[in-house]
C-alpha cells in the first residue's frame, strides 16, 4: 500500500471520536504532501528544527502537533503556528508557552504528558506530579493556553496485557484530572495514546488521538 492508501485505510477504521495524528518526523515534505493529498490534515513532529523547516513548505491548513520533548528556549520557534503540544511536563514550560502564545495573540493547546510505562527513560509527569502541577494552575491566569487533555505512552513490549493495563491507567488518570480540575470545561477531552504497534489497543481503551508514524510512512531513516 502507498502512503495515501494507508492514510485512508487507517482513518476509515477509526471510530468517529478518534483523530489520527500522522507522525511525519524524519520523513520528507513529499511524503507529507502525499498524505495531505489523501485528506490527512493533522501531522505530528518531534524536533523543532525539522518542523520549522517543513511548516512553510506545506499548506497552511495543516494542524501541526508537537509530540517530542520541548526545550523552553525553542517554544518561540513554533509558537506562531503550533496547534497542540503533547509534552507539557512542567509549570515553567507552561508559562513559556503562554508567554509566546500571547505575543502572537493565539491560543495554544497543551496535553499533560503522563508517565506510566516501565522504562525509566520515558519523559513525563507521574500522576502525582501532574496533580501537583494542576493545583498551582488557574485557567484565568493563562488566557493564551488551554490544557485539553493528557498524553502517554505504554511500555515498548510485546506483552499486550501490560500495554492494555497501562492505557487503562492513562484513561483513569484522565478521568481523575477531569473530575478534579476540569469538570465544567468541555475542551478538556483528549487522551493522546497509541502508536503504530499498539494503537488498536489504545483505541479500545478510550484514546481520542493516536500518533502513528511508521505504519503510514514506513521505517524512519536516521
Ligand atoms: C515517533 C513517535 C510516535 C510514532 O511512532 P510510530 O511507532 O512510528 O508510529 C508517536 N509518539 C511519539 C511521542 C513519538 O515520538
Amino acid at each position: 500500500m502507498c502512503i495515501a492508501q494507508k492514510v485512508q485505510a487507517l482513518t476509515s477504521s477509526l471510530p468517529d471520536r478518534v483523530t489520527l495524528v500522522a507522525v511525519s518526523k524524519f520523513h520528507p515534505v513529499e511524503s507529507i504532501r502525499e498524505a495531505y493529498d489523501a485528506g490527512q490534515r493533522v501531522f505530528g513532529e518531534s524536533r523543532v528544527q525539522e518542523l520549522k523547516a517543513k511548516q512553510p513548505a506545506l499548506p497552511d491548513d495543516i494542524e501541526w502537533h508537537f509530540i517530542g520533548t520541548l526545550q523552553r528556549n525553542k517554544v518561540k520557534d513554533i509558537a506562531p503556528f503550533i496547534h497542540t503540544i503533547h509534552s507539557l511536563d512542567s509549570i515553567k514550560l507552561l508559562e513559556e508557552v503562554h508567554k509566546q502564545a500571547a505575543k502572537h495573540e493565539r491560543v495554544i493547546r497543551l496535553l499533560l504528558e503522563i508517565h506510566v510505562a516501565q522504562e525509566e527513560t520515558k519523559q513525563g509527569l507521574t500522576p502525582e506530579e501532574c496533580m501537583e502541577l494542576l493545583a498551582h494552575w488557574k485557567q484565568g491566569e493563562y488566557p493564551f493556553i488551554r490544557i485539553t487533555g493528557i498524553m502517554g505512552m505504554a511500555t515498548d513490549t510485546e506483552d499486550e496485557t501490560l500495554i492494555r493495563k497501562e492505557f487503562r491507567t492513562l484513561h483513569q488518570v484522565f478521568c481523575d484530572i477531569k473530575q478534579q480540575f476540569f469538570k465544567d470545561d468541555d475542551s478538556f477531552q483528549e487522551i493522546s495514546m497509541g502508536m503504530s504497534h499498539d494503537y488498536p489497543i489504545a483505541v479500545e481503551e478510550g484514546s481520542t488521538l493516536i500518533r502513528v508514524g511508521t505504519f503510514i510512512f514506513g521505517q524512519r531513516k536516521y
